[in-house]
Order: C-alpha cells, then structure tokens, then sequence
C-alpha cells in the first residue's frame, strides 16, 4: 500500500461536517497506513483556537474508532489551525506562509487539498483569494472540494460554478454526491456490463419501466431551516436521482474511467427534455406531510418552519429520455420524508412476455421479470422470474433470487467519507459529479419549480406520515396503467 502525500486545507475547521465525517475518515486512512508520515491538515475557521486545542478536538472526533491513544495523538499532530476570516486577505497570506512551511516540513511534494466545509456563500470569497494570494502549488496537485448543496438553481449553480472555476479547472474540482459511493450505485456499472444477460436486455425492447425510490421515514429533524429553503425536488432530485438516472441509462463508456463515465452521463442527461407547464403538471406531483396523534408533527408545526409553508417533502414524477434506447420507457422517481418506510432501490421493470402458452394460477397474466437494487439500509439485489408452481400444477408462479452483499465485507468496508478521500488522493473522479452533468439536471428541475412556485399551495398534496405519500403519486403511475412496485414492506 503506497502512502499519499498530501496537505489538506479545511475551510470550516470547526464545523460539523468537518468533525464528523471528515476527521473520522482521514484518520481511518492514517490507520489504514494510506496516510502515514507525509500528511498534514491546516483547519481555518472563525474561532480563535490555539494547535493543542485542535488537537483535542480532532481526537474527540475519533472516539470509537480503532488504534490506540497514541495513534489517535500521533494522527492529530498532523493537524494546524488557523483562526481565519474568510474576506481578509492578509489571512490567506498566512494561510499560504504555512502550507509551504509545512510542504517542506513534511516533504508532501506540493499536493494540496482545498476542502470547502462550509457555507457556498463564502466560496467565491475564497477561491479568489486562494488565486489572488497565491495558495495554489506551483507542483504537485491541487484539487478543490466542494459539498452540496452547489446551487438552488441553474442561475445560482452557474455562478458557484463560475466563482470556484476562477481559481480551479473543472479537472481540479470534485463535487460531492456522496450517493456515487454507495456499494449498490457503484454496482450498476458491473451488472450493466459485465453481464451481457442483463446488458442485452438493458432497453426499451425489454425493459417496460424503471422506479426510483429514496424514502425516509424520519421527518425535516434538525435540518429545517436549510429544507425550508430547498424542498424534496432540490434536496433529493436534483442530485441524487439524477445521478443515478445517468448511471442506469448511459450508453457503455468509451473506456473504465472518469472522463469516459462523465461524457456517457452528459449525453444520456442531455437526452432528458426540460417540461412544459402542462407537462409539470401531469408528470410530477408533489405533497407535504400530516402529522397526527402517534404520528407526529406535520411538517408546518415543525420548529423552524412556516406555519403556511408549501415547502414539498415528498415528490414523485415520470422522466422520459429522448433517444433511440430509452424512448418510450417512463422512469418513474419518488422521495419523501417521513414514509412508511427507509428504504432506498430501483426496480427494473422488465416487459412481460407476450405469446404466453402457459397455464396461470386463474388465468392471470403472466407477472414480469424485476431486478430490484436494494441500495439501503440493506444491500443487495432481487431478480423475480417465473417458475412453475410446486406439485402437480402446471402453473406458472413467480420466485426471486435474492443476493445480500456479505454483511461482514461490508462492515469492513471503509465508511464512505473515507473512501471519497482515497479517491481524491488518488485523482478518481468517478464518484464525483462534473459541471455539465449538474447544468443539465438543473435545467430540468427548474422548469418544475418555476411552476410549483407560481402554484404555491395550488396541487400541493398532503400525505400522513407513515404511508407511502399522496394518492396523486399512485393516480400517476395508474394513468399509464402501472403500479408502483414496492408499497413499503421492507422485506421485499
Ligand atoms: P457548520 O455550520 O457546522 O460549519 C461551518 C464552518 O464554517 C465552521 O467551522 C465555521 O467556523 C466556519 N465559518 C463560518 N463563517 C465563517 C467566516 N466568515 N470565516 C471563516 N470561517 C467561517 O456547517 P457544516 O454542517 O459543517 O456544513 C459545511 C458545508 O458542508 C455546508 O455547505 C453544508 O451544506 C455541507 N454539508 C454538510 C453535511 C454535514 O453532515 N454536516 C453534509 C453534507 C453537506
């Protein structure tokens, strides 16, 4: 296992993501023995924190984790603070003072990690005092990291995207969608291609539809203020699904690598027509949750939130893909809060066969195929076909394959911060998203918020918690005379 060298710049030192995830996963790659002598960490943030106090913190932020006191204190060595305001410029002066002194200190060939830890709004300030001031490394590598949300719109998300870009290329930025690093997500590109069973049969000729679901049974929580201002379609949709729409429907990649993947994504994305008014309107539904005596709150008495608020937490919607694979074939998507189950999976809908010849249990058509991804909380996959049914009848009866992935592989996985690290150490833009595909996604989720927003309360739909969300998103699926596929059992 070679060992990386990197500094990594931390704007946001103090905050939450910073000393939850991030911490954690450098430490698990210290421990790991991928990061070993040549590392360091400068944390910026507003407090006026002294080395030691940091250190503290940094060793707060690994109990539980593996290795010994001296480990974790050796780790946090490593780590520097710089009490940072953000529009100084003198402060970026000192910033790059002490990566280059600690560049030579700990021989880390002038890589560098710029990791945005906080809010967007300060990123402009900062990658351009990061150009002005000069923190970039003249060798080695520079790689900026950005979270999401990156806009709340195309307008905004250009902008972001034009403010990092003065400073960085869009090979040095890696935006993080951390649903690419999930086990089931990064299993798509192996079932699609490296089984010609399934490849084959991966178009419109044999696949009837494909169902997205992301559901959560947990309410807005802590997070209200921020959902307030972003909704189900921005929080969920516009990133998530949208990846995972691309990775389902790409053409196969020139080639197993970032630009390669990105350039099939783009295409298969830009192949997704942004709605008309009228087509909002059929396609989409969105509701909000109702709370009850053992419910819970609804949304609008959730702290934090308007009283009238029309905020949606759940959408459902049909996409169509205008090319010559996928047209025809609706992908129907759906996510919520506060449902009667988590559960996040994909279920493709296979076309049933249609010259049947065979008895059925009371003459009933004979069920389709459906490869269904279980992406979480569990992990794994279910193929339903049919069979016949046990005994002496002839009839035809479904069955499914079931495959978990290894529970105990799993549990030795790296958590997925870690592993979004190692990939940026190692300049693995797979499981990050590019500038194109993000435009293309947005396009498509603004022309349905600009009605929804002109619509205010109009066709909000109100669900109670604990169901599987509003009537309207089944009455969709119904109109195309299908179903969902899963209704909220968590053992299917
Ligand atoms: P946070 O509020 O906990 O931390 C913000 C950090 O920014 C703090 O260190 C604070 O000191 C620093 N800061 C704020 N204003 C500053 C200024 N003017 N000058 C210098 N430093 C300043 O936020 P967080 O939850 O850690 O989130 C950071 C970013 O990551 C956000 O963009 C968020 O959307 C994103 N994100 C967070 C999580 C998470 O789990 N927390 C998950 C996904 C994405």
């Amino acid at each position: 296992m070679t060992e990386k060298r990197a500094l990594f710049i931390i704007f946001g030192g103090s905050g939450d993501l910073a000393q939850r995830k991030l911490y954690p996963a450098l430490y698990g790659l210290y421990y790991q023995g991928r990061l070993a002598k040549h590392f360091a960490v400068i944390g910026t943030a507003r407090r006026p924190w002294t080395d030691d106090h940091y250190h503290d913190i940094i060793k707060q932020s690994l109990v539980g984790a593996p290795g010994s006191a001296h480990q974790k204190t050796e780790f946090a060595e490593h780590f520097y603070y710089q009490s940072h305001d953000v529009t100084d410029a003198a402060h970026y002066v000192t910033l790059r003072d002490l990566a280059e002194k600690l560049d030579k200190q700990y021989a880390l060939d002038g890589n560098r990690v710029f990791y945005m830890a906080m809010a967007p709004r300060f990123f402009a300030t900062i990658a351009e005092h990061v150009k002005s001031e000069q923190l970039l490394s003249a060798k080695g590598f520079n790689r900026l990291i950005v979270e999401k949300p990156f806009g709340r719109d195309f307008a905004t998300a250009k902008q972001l995207n034009d403010d990092i870009s003065q400073a960085f290329s869009e090979e040095q930025i890696y935006r993080i969608d951390h649903y690419l690093g999930k086990e089931m997500v990064q299993d798509i590109m192996p079932l699609r291609f490296a089984n010609p069973l399934l490849g084959h049969a991966w178009s419109k000729d044999f696949i009837d539809n494909i169902q997205i679901t992301l559901a959560e049974d947990i309410g807005v929580e802590e997070r209200a203020g921020y959902y307030e201002t972003a909704g189900a379609l921005r929080d969920m949709v516009q990133n998530h699904i949208f990846q995972i729409i691309a990775m389902l429907t790409m053409e196969k990649p020139a080639r197993y690598d970032a630009a390669s993947i990105h350039a099939a994504k783009r295409a298969v994305l830009s192949a997704i027509k942004p709605y008309t008014p009228t087509q909002v309107h059929d396609k989409f539904v969105r509701g909000q949750y109702l709370g009850g005596d053992d419910i819970g709150l609804s949304y609008r008495e959730e702290d934090n939130i308007a009283s009238d608020s029309t905020v949606e937490t759940y959408v459902a919607g049909r996409v169509d893909i205008d090319n010559d694979r996928w047209r025809g074939v609706p992908i129907y998507i759906r996510t919520g809060k506060r449902l009667k189950a988590k559960q996040s999976r994909i279920d493709i809908v296979f076309k049933p066969t249609s010259d049947n010849i065979l008895p059925t249990i009371n003459d009933a058509p004979v069920g389709a195929n459906v490869l269904t991804l279980i992406i979480e909380p569990e992990t794994g996959m279910h193929l339903t076909l049919n069979g016949k049914e046990i005994g002496t009848s002839d009839a035809v009866n479904p069955f499914t394959l079931d495959h978990a992935l290894d529970q105990d592989e799993l549990a030795k996985a790296p958590e997925a911060y870690q592993r979004l690290m190692l990939n940026i150490l190692d300049g693995n833009k797979l499981t990050f998203t590019y500038w194109a595909e993000l435009a293309a996604s947005w396009h498509f989720i603004d022309a349905i918020r600009t009605v929804w927003d002109n619509d205010k309360a109009d066709g909000l739909a109100f669900y109670n918690s604990g169901t599987m969300g509003p009537q309207q998103a089944d009455d969709l699926l119904a109109r195309d005379h299908r179903q969902w596929i899963w209704q909220g059992d968590t053992t299917k």
